[in-house]
């Protein structure tokens, strides 16, 4: 219950008429972990307004005390929210805020607009690029700047009058600059200093270079800064990620001919490196990695190369340079293979055996070298502990033993918050068909069969945009295979499709469908909206995406079981991702309170000990049926008697 003074207060900066559903309350909580210095963890149904609360409890939490915000999300477009909110909040109160936007180097090169291929290069490729430009004040952009401490006059300009004209959004900040001659990245971090909200990916926490780069130029220790996390469920995940890596032969053979052409003479090596790749994986079935000991990578390159580990990656890695900058005189796309291969091998060579696991793998005919972090709180749980407070929200961030726990928070801070959803009966319909599953003992061309006929008469029903995920790429393919063809533009998934190339066949089609993967680039972090509303009618999810039981996972497991026990163990490792995937995806179909659909979830475990994790909406939601005519008649009657008008389905013109 809040009281009437902090109501009051709250006024003062909320830029809007009314509040969302529980949107007060959710100030409320966040102004108090900020205020009281806790860890707090919030589930928060998407379309609640999120960004704007904990803007408007950071500015209430800024009248008692000089402190700065960190707001980290994974997306361009949550960027621009908290951009837009802010500049709300400034127009609103009249108060300086002082707002500095982190993309990355990339992202804000003055260079990648003119020379789109630098878009497409690998990260640590664009750096060395930068670098070597700055170095060689070859890049009009940075010399015009001065230094981050001494800035040109024009830069110290600019800046002055940034400041003063409020928050802006990352695009018109960037233009601003570029139109003044002026390196974006640059001048953000002159912005930096001493700013009162930045706003960037979770780099800027979680890598420890970058982050101690911005703290710098914030000037602020991380002890006085506020944390929000957006989209927090994407951490773990996140933090993974940043230590792991995969190396395919295709970036050897790149890098033999890279050899030839700069004559580094390191060709006869790759070779050999290439030949013991394939020897080593000429006998595992495909897309089932085989786990290596470190030493067994280490000594399989140590054999190649014939030399230490560490003068392999110093060879690689100074060729690397070398063969970037000649690449930027000849005027091509700066890359180079070598340093791809000794950066790999670096990461290889620094990890820490106990909490990474190291294989092999091939695919459709192509071997694979890779290492994987298995404790995603070895990155972050230092980090983590140390700002003032910390937030960490998400529309499925239900499950808060597990995230305490994987990423190794501070219990003794830890305040839990569960903001009920607002979604009900009336925006989506929940079915399971129980009569079908995809669990692995029970595939079958009869079981695929089945479920692709009752998939085809599901999607027929459904007035709209449907989309399909399915486990992985090959249980789409078995059963698509048995789907005939469904009279509707149909997008399906492979490596190349873009989300933009998604939304633009959705908005000109209102009846298709999207067939992709669950956990996949089309299924998590994206809004398949238009101006906000969702573009889908249903969502339907075949069978439970659980964790492909490989060697990997198995090694995952043995960590887990170590670390948290044997019960956690599977629960970490295996339920609880099955249920955040199951959970994105269905997510795709419901961005803002009136939106409204279908999900079915294709399997009969759904209605095992999954369910009773599920969130409570979801256990209260929830019908399953045996028959797909039961399915097919409450489908037809949430669509006749429930559905508003008009449908998210007519027709949208940009
Ligand atoms: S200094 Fe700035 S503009 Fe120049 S290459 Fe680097 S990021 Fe691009």
């Amino acid at each position: 219950m809040l009281s009437t003074n902090l109501k009051e207060l709250i006024q003062l900066f909320f830029p809007y008429s009314n509040f969302r559903p529980y949107q007060l309350e959710l100030i409320g909580i966040a102004y108090n972990i900020m205020k009281n210095g806790r860890i707090g963890l919030i589930s928060a149904p998407c379309g609640i307004g999120k960004s704007v609360s904990v803007l408007v409890a950071y500015m209430l939490t800024r009248r008692m005390e000089k402190s700065s915000l960190m707001a980290l999300t994974r997306t361009k477009n949550q960027i621009d929210i908290y951009s837009r909110e802010l500049r709300a909040i400034w127009e609103k109160s009249g108060e300086d805020i002082v707002l500095a936007i982190f993309k990355s180097r990339r992202d804000m090169c003055a260079f990648v607009k003119e020379r789109p291929e630098l878009g497409k290069i690998r990260y640590k490729d664009f750096l060395a690029f930068c670098r070597h430009l700055r170095r060689e004040k070859a890049c009009p952009y940075y010399t015009e700047i001065g230094s981050a401490w001494r800035p040109s006059y024009k830069a110290y300009r600019l800046c002055v009058e940034l400041r003063r004209s409020g928050p802006i959004d990352v695009d018109s900040f960037y233009e601003r600059c570029v139109a003044e001659g002026l390196c974006p990245y640059e001048m953000m971090k002159i912005m930096a200093y001493k700013a009162d909200v930045i706003v960037g990916n979770y780099n800027y926490l979680i890598v420890e270079p970058i982050r101690e780069i911005l703290l710098k130029k914030i000037g602020v220790g991380i002890e006085n800064i506020h944390c929000v996390i957006d989209e927090a469920h994407n951490l773990p995940k996140y933090s993974v990620d940043v230590s792991s890596d995969e190396m395919s032969e295709i970036s050897i053979k790149r890098a033999v001919k890279e050899s030839i052409k700069y004559q580094c003479n390191l060709e006869n090596e790759l070779r050999n490196l290439k030949f013991m790749l394939d020897e080593v994986t000429k006998d595992i079935p495909s897309d089932e990695p085989k786990v290596l000991s470190k030493g067994e990578v280490i000594a399989l390159f140590e054999s190649c190369f014939d030399a230490k580990i560490e003068t392999i990656i110093r060879d690689l890695q100074e060729w690397g340079e070398v063969i970037r900058a000649l690449k930027i005189e000849e005027g091509v796309r700066p890359v180079s293979y070598l340093g791809r291969i000794g950066d790999f091998l670096s990461l290889i060579s620094l990890s820490d055996e106990k909490s990474h696991v190291y294989y092999v793998v091939k695919e459709n005919d192509i071997a694979r070298i890779g290492v994987k972090c298995l404790d995603p709180s070895s990155n972050v749980s230092g980090i983590l502990n140390a700002p003032k407070s910390l937030i960490m929200m998400s529309g499925t961030l239900w499950n808060f033993e597990y995230y305490t726990s994987i990423l190794g928070l501070d219990h003794t801070r830890v305040e839990t918050y569960s903001i009920p959803s607002i979604y009900s009966e009336k925006n989506r319909l929940i079915l399971a068909d129980l009569s079908v599953t995809t669990k692995f003992e029970e595939r079958s061309k009869r079981e695929f069969k089945k479920i692709a006929e009752r998939l085809s008469r599901y999607v027929k029903c459904i007035d709209g945009r449907v989309a399909i995920y399915f486990p992985s790429y090959e249980l789409m393919k078995n059963i698509v295979d048995y789907m005939g063809k469904l009279e509707r533009e149909t997008i399906v998934e492979d490596r190349a499709t873009r989300v933009k190339d998604v939304i633009k066949t959705f908005l000109d089609e209102e009846n298709c469908v999207l067939m992709a993967v669950a956990g996949g680039k089309l299924s998590e972090g994206i809004d398949l909206t238009y101006v906000g509303k969702t573009l889908l009618d249903g969502v339907i999810i075949v069978g439970l995406p659980y964790p492909k039981k490989d060697e990997i996972y198995e090694k995952q497991l043995k960590y887990f079981e170590e670390k948290f026990g044997e019960n956690k163990a599977f629960e970490y490792s295996s339920i609880v991702p099955c249920i955040n995937t199951l959970l994105q995806a269905a997510g795709r179909l419901l961005r803002k309170p009136d939106d409204q659909g279908v999900i079915i979830v294709m399997d009969r475990r759904i209605m095992g000990r999954i369910f009773r994790r599920l969130p409570y909406d979801w256990k209260r939601d929830l019908r399953g049926h045996y028959k797909a005519d039961e399915l097919i008649k409450e489908i037809e009657f949430f669509q006749r008697f429930v559905k508003h008008s008009p449908s998210t389905v007519r027709k949208y013109t940009l």
